[in-house]
């Protein structure tokens, strides 16, 4: 008998009949024989729905009752769930963060897991239940709900795979799996049989919207396997696990584009030391999170300092960064929305010279200018006008050959 977490998101519970759908999906797993714990999100878009009416009253809602409000939509989805199941003949319960005991620090809204009492879940799991779980939410030393973080119900999935010792963790939402490139940019991108942990948490970050990158984090911190898949059907998924065969794979596992960007020049400021220093320091003071950086020598000893910030970001801290940009001695200050960056990740990179070269020639040849650079080791990121960004991407996923790419070492679909 294998313990089983299975988590479904917002879509996949969104209204009754697909609460009934994950119903039957959840008994077939108990009827193996296997024990089952589910997590899942509120239903649809419930968490915005809930922020909407937040914000009709305050845009600066009192962090303890905006927690209490938004772990309301996770409580209707566990109830119903149960009900649909219980109605299909068989045992469930549903429990919220609190019942379960899921602690968490004090930080409202974007609260992190510190421990998880198993005792009630083990002893309605020996009971034969299926037992349903909030997911997203958890109760600080107070007892006071808190929240995670907006898609944190993916964590709450990990967290409790990682505290029960579960033998699998599945989480269940409309994508089929991570494939090589958005599929509506390049029809012939392909779904990954597996990806690291590494390769995952980059995509994650990149803007692939599928895993909350904390839940990643926690996966890899404790090596659990995490299984990606589609409620809609029974097509094999993607596998998120520590890959330790790099040489036999393909050195980029994906191309991603992200339009969200913004790029930010102050111009003009005095070529000495200490300013850029002084420059980041205060973004960061300010939580303004800086992504690509590039420094050009002007004239006269001075420089221009160009920075990408996330769209959101930017609107939130435009007036912080014309103050910083004005102390620091800067006539102007140069904002581009008309920017995306495109990037390649993959694991395989850290050993492979001239990855990075082959995509910059292949831009070239395209005729797309790149203006910023960032590297990692799994990653190449570069900064291009917004309107060849599709267009770079189905040249890059062509480069790097994705649609036939041979996986090399075989993914272990459960
Ligand atoms: N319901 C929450 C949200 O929409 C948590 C989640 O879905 O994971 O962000
Ligand atoms: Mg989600």
């Amino acid at each position: 008998m294998a313990l089983i977490v299975q988590k479904y998101g917002g879509t996949s519970v969104g209204d009754i009949e697909r609460i009934k759908n994950v119903a039957g999906r959840v008994i077939k797993e108990y009827k193996r024989g296997n024990q089952v714990v589910v997590v899942v999100s509120a239903m649809g878009d419930t968490t915005d729905r809930l922020i909407d009416l937040m914000k009709e009253i305050t845009d600066d809602p009192d962090p303890r009752e905006a927690d209490m409000l938004l772990t309301t939509g996770e409580q209707v989805s566990i109830a119903l769930l149960c009900m649909a199941i219980q109605d299909k003949g068989y045992k469930a319960i549903s429990l919220t963060g609190s019942q379960v005991k899921i602690k968490t620090d004090d930080c409202h809204n974007r609260a992190e897991i510190m421990a998880i009492d198993n005792s009630r879940i083990l002893k309605e799991l020996e009971q034969g239940k299926i037992v349903v779980i909030a997911g997203f939410q958890g109760i600080n030393s107070r007892d006071d709900f808190t929240t995670l973080g907006r898609g944190g119900s993916d964590t709450t999935a990990v967290a409790l795979a990682v505290s029960l010792g579960a033998d699998r963790c599945e989480i269940y939402s409309d994508v089929d799996g991570i494939y090589t490139t958005d599929p509506r940019i390049v029809p012939e991108a392909r779904k990954l049989d597996y990806i690291s942990y590494d390769e995952m948490l980059e995509l994650a970050c990149l803007g692939a919207k599928v895993l909350h990158p904390r839940s990643v984090e926690l996966a890899k911190a404790y090596n659990v396997k995490i299984y990606i898949a589609s409620s809609f059907n029974y097509k094999p998924g993607t596998i998120v696990e520590r890959i330790d065969e790099m040489e036999k794979r393909n050195n980029v596992t994906g191309v991603t584009s992200d339009k969200d960007e913004v790029k930010v020049t102050v111009e003009k400021v005095p070529d000495k030391p200490g300013i850029a220093g002084k420059l980041f320091s205060k973004l960061a003071e300010h939580n303004i999170n800086v992504d690509m950086i590039i420094q050009n020598l002007q004239y006269n000893n001075l420089n221009d300092i160009s920075f990408t910030v996330n769209k959101e970001d930017f609107i939130k801290s435009k007036k912080v960064i014309y103050e910083i940009a004005e102390e620091l001695g800067s006539p102007q200050v140069d904002i581009d929305t008309n920017v995306a960056k495109v990037s390649i990740v993959g694991a395989g990179m850290i050993t492979t010279p001239g990855v990075a070269a082959r995509m910059f020639t292949a831009l070239g040849k395209a005729g797309i200018n790149i203006q910023m650079i960032t590297t990692s080791d799994i990653k190449v990121s570069c900064l291009i006008a917004e309107e060849e960004a599709d267009r770079a991407v189905r040249i890059l996923h062509r480069t790097f050959e994705l649609a036939d790419i041979d996986e090399g070492v075989e993914g272990q679909v459960q």
